[in-house]
C-alpha cells in the first residue's frame, strides 16, 4: 500500500491529515516476515496545497477578466469602424435628398394641394431625424480633437437648454454658477448637456423637475443633473454608456456613449445614481485646470 491519505484523530480529539504507506519485508524464501508502516503528518502540505489552489483560481479569474476586457475593446473598435462607415456613406445621399426637397418646396405650384405640401414636410422631418442619427454615428466614431475655450459654464448650460424643446409639464432649473470659469470645448460639451437633458426629459413622461447644479471640489468642476423620473434598475445602470444600449423604441443608444467619450477627452468622468420610481442623479466631473497634452508640451 502506498501513499494513502487518512485523517487521524488524536486522543484529544484533534484531526490531522496523514499520508499512510505500508510495505511488506520479505525473508530469503520470499515470504512476508514483517511489515513496515509509515505515517507522515501532512498538515503543512495540505495548507500549501490549499494556498496554491487559491492562487491558481485567482490567476484564472484574472486571465478571464483580461480576456473579457480585450474582447470588449475589440468589439467597441468594430462598432466604431462600422459607425464611421455607415455615417459617411449615408451623409451624401441624405444631403442629396435634402437639396431636392428644398428645390421642390420652392418651386411648388401655389395651387398644389395640401396633401402634397404635407408629404414634403414629412420627408423633410425624416431627413432631419436621419441626419441626427448620422451625426451621432460620426460623433461616436470620429477623432476627438478638442478646441478648448475659457468659458462661463452657466452660459454654456443656458445655450444648450435653448436647443431643446422642453414639454410643458417639465420644469428645468438652471442653478449652475458662472464661476469658476472652465476650459472646455464648448460645442462638444453642449452636445453632452443636450444628450443628458434629453434623457432626463424622456425619463419623465408624466412630467417632473430637472435641476442642474454645479460646484467645485478639489480642483474638479462638477455639474449634476437631478431628475424626478422613472429611474433605472441595476441591470440598466450596468449597461449605461455601452454603445447601442437603449430601452427606447426610437433610441439609438449612442447618447451616453458619446457623452462618456467627450467627457473622458476632457480628463473627466460621469457617475450615475438612480432609484426606481424616484429619479436619477447624473454627475459629470472635469478638472478645472485641464490642459491638452499638446498644450502641456509647449
Ligand atoms: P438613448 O437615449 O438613445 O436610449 P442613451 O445612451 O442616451 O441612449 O441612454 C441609454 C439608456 O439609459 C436609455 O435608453 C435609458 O434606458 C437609460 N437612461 C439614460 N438616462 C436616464 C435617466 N435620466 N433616467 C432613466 N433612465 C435613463
Ligand atoms: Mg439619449
Amino acid at each position: 500500500i502506498k501513499n494513502i491519505e487518512y485523517t487521524f484523530l488524536t486522543e484529544e480529539g484533534y484531526e490531522f491529515p496523514v499520508e499512510f504507506s505500508a510495505s511488506a519485508v520479505l525473508d530469503a524464501e520470499g515470504n512476508a516476515s514483517s511489515f513496515v508502516i509509515e505515517t507522515k503528518d501532512i498538515t503543512e502540505h495540505k495548507i500549501m496545497e490549499r494556498q496554491l489552489k487559491q492562487h491558481s483560481e485567482h490567476l484564472e479569474k484574472l486571465v478571464e477578466e483580461k480576456t473579457r476586457q480585450l474582447r470588449e475593446a475589440e468589439r467597441l473598435a468594430a462598432i466604431g469602424e462600422l459607425a464611421a462607415m455607415v455615417g459617411h456613406d449615408l451623409r451624401n445621399p441624405l444631403m442629396g435628398i435634402a437639396g431636392a426637397i428644398y428645390y421642390l418646396k420652392r418651386n411648388l405650384d401655389p395651387a398644389a394641394d395640401e396633401k402634397t405640401r404635407e408629404m414634403l414636410n414629412i420627408i423633410k422631418e425624416c431627413i432631419e431625424y436621419s441626419n441626427k442619427i448620422v451625426n451621432d454615428l460620426l460623433d461616436y466614431s470620429g477623432d476627438m480633437k478638442l478646441k478648448l475655450e475659457n468659458t462661463n459654464p452657466r452660459k454654456v448650460i443656458a445655450e444648450a437648454l435653448s436647443q431643446i424643446r422642453i414639454p410643458n409639464n417639465i420644469t428645468v432649473i438652471n442653478s449652475v454658477r458662472a464661476k469658476p470659469r472652465i476650459k472646455i470645448d464648448v460645442n462638444k460639451m453642449k452636445r453632452v448637456i443636450v444628450n443628458v437633458v434629453r434623457n432626463a426629459i424622456d425619463a419623465m413622461p408624466n412630467g417632473g423637475t430637472l435641476e442642474i447644479k454645479s460646484r467645485s471640489v478639489d480642483g474638479e468642476w462638477k455639474i449634476s443633473f437631478r431628475d424626478t423620473g422613472m429611474g433605472m434598475p441595476e441591470e440598466i445602470k450596468e449597461k449605461l454608456g455601452k454603445p447601442l444600449f437603449t430601452t427606447k423604441a426610437k433610441g439609438m443608444g449612442l447618447g451616453l456613449a458619446i457623452c462618456k467619450r467627450i467627457v473622458k477627452a476632457h480628463g473627466g468622468s460621469i457617475s450615475v445614481k438612480s432609484s426606481i420610481g424616484k429619479g436619477t442623479l447624473l454627475t459629470i466631473s472635469i478638472p478645472i485646470n485641464f490642459r491638452l497634452k499638446e498644450e502641456r508640451n509647449v
